[in-house]
């Protein structure tokens, strides 16, 4: 029980994902939501959104200056992405690992990028790097209200 408790505290861990509109347009929305919850993570947000270049331009604050980052906004603004949280144990971590490297060609299969993708601006989706982005990801995109707590009743079968 001291085991299970422990794990379930460490699960809260929260993460923010999106399917980019490469993958929205691909098709691919369903099987990387199914990846995530066939591993055991709780869904606590979703939503299909089309955003404005500003709020991308804030979201990819950090890379402002880089030689791809205006390219890199107007394609994220070009159509709608699905923007989820996804909460469990080390879900930043595990869920990067899931994504694949940032350069498809350097993504093993068995990764979402190594699976679907080839090119670095058509890379399919995005993973927060670390606990901090998420939770400043999170805030940018998601209002506290619509992040859903609540149990998942498989828990106790996917955590000891
Ligand atoms: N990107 C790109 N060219 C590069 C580096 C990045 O087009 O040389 C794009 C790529 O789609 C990537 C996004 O910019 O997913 C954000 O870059 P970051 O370094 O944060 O990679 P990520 O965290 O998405 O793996
Ligand atoms: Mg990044």
């Amino acid at each position: 029980f001291a085991a299970f408790s422990r794990a379930m505290s460490k699960s809260g861990e929260r993460t923010f994902l999106a399917v980019k509109p490469d993958g929205v347009q691909r098709g691919l929305v369903g099987d990387i939501i199914s990846r995530f919850e066939k591993r055991g993570y709780k869904l606590v947000a979703l939503k299909l959104q089309q955003v404005s270049e500003d709020h991308l331009r804030k979201h990819y604050a950090d890379l402002k200056g880089k030689p791809f980052f205006e390219g890199l906004v107007k394609f994220m603004a070009s159509g709608p992405l699905v923007a989820m949280v996804w909460e469990g144990l080390d879900v930043v971590k595990q869920g990067r690992a899931m994504l694949g490297e940032t350069n498809p060609l350097a993504s093993k299969p068995g990764s979402i990028r190594g699976d679907y993708s080839i090119d670095m601006g058509r890379n399919i989706c995005h993973g927060s790097d670390s606990v901090e982005s998420a939770k400043k990801e999170i805030e940018l995109w998601f209002d506290a209200k619509d992040l859903c707590d609540y149990k998942k009743a498989n828990d106790v079968w996917v955590y000891e």
